[in-house]
């Protein structure tokens, strides 16, 4: 069967409504489109697991603080529908910026707490923007579930924390991170990068490696891992540092002392690029002090 392309919210509902009729369960995988191997992983566990898998292609203008970074962002609707096609979704609904927002929005959703640092601090109005979007497409296509990356830890907390909140009937599947054999996580924006520039980025994945060494070698304390990791900064001038940060898994606040399970975060920026990655670390459970 041809994969389905939706344009307008009237066409994925009717897509959706045939496929519940069929008692089918629906599967959502919201992505900005420029496909590759991490967003076809998203893709893969949702057909696993589901009887009709919607891909969402849409550059949300509202999640992009920075003008240039929205402009420039890549675009390639027949290579996306390949990928969507060889990975089995049955539809894919790739909406227009007028469609999606015929008339400037006067709500919007708004979550405190693990938007305060890292990503929601840099980029200020990019959570608002990213949970407005994903509470319309999920009001849109009604999914069962939806399938989110590890990739964007911050993101898929700031989602979780929304669904709870808002009661949305919707259960969220992570995905680990898919990384190039040098251990680079995917990205759309990797496309931009100079062969010089990709050897630049390495720094981030190097210094998330440091990082969940030392905790799990039992350094307790966030200041001498963010430490640790500095070195590893410092042998790439070229990548310039935004933050670096030990945060509680949940709430996305940095922490001192580490007695559990933490996330480790970074973003730098090479050339023009900025590339955000994270790493789970657990402290060995020694008991010690
Ligand atoms: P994006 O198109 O960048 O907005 O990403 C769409 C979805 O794909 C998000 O849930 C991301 O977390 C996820 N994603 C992006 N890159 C990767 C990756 N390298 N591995 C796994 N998931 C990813």
């Amino acid at each position: 069967m041809s994969i389905r392309l939706a344009r307008t919210i009237a066409e994925v509902r009717g897509e959706v409504a045939r496929a519940r009729a069929r008692g089918e369960s629906i599967a959502v995988v919201p992505t900005m489109g420029a496909l590759h191997a991490g967003h076809a992983e998203l893709i893969d566990r949702a057909r696993a697991e589901s009887g009709f898998v919607v891909v969402t292609l849409f550059v949300n203008p509202l999640q992009f603080n920075d003008p240039d970074d929205y402009r420039q962002y890549p675009h390639d609707l027949e290579a996306d529908l390949a990928v969507c096609a060889a990975h089995g979704a049955d539809g894919v609904f790739a909406p227009s910026v007028a469609e999606m927002y015929p008339q400037p929005t006067s709500t919007s959703v708004d979550v405190a707490t693990v938007t305060e640092h890292m990503e929601g601090r840099f980029r200020p109005g990019h959570f608002r923007g990213v949970a407005t979007v994903v509470a319309k497409l999920f009001h849109i296509v009604q999914p069962d579930r939806a399938y989110f990356g590890e990739k964007d830890a911050q993101q898929l907390a700031v989602i979780r924390r929304m669904v709870e909140d808002l009661n949305f009937p919707v259960e969220l599947i992570e995905v680990a991170t898919v990384r190039e054999p040098d251990g680079l996580a995917l990205s759309s924006r990797n496309r931009r990068l100079s062969d010089e520039e990709r050897q630049w980025a390495l720094a981030l994945y190097g210094a998330l490696r440091r990082g969940r060494q030392l905790v799990e070698s039992g350094e307790a304390r966030a200041s001498d891992v963010k430490a640790g990791a500095a070195e590893v900064f410092a042998k790439y001038p070229e990548a310039r540092v935004e933050y670096f940060e030990v945060v509680d898994p949940e709430q996305m606040q940095p922490i001192e002392r580490i007695d559990g399970p933490v996330r480790i975060a970074g973003a730098i920026r090479v050339g023009k690029t900025r590339l955000i990655d994270n790493l789970r670390a657990i402290p060995p459970a020694t008991g010690r002090e």
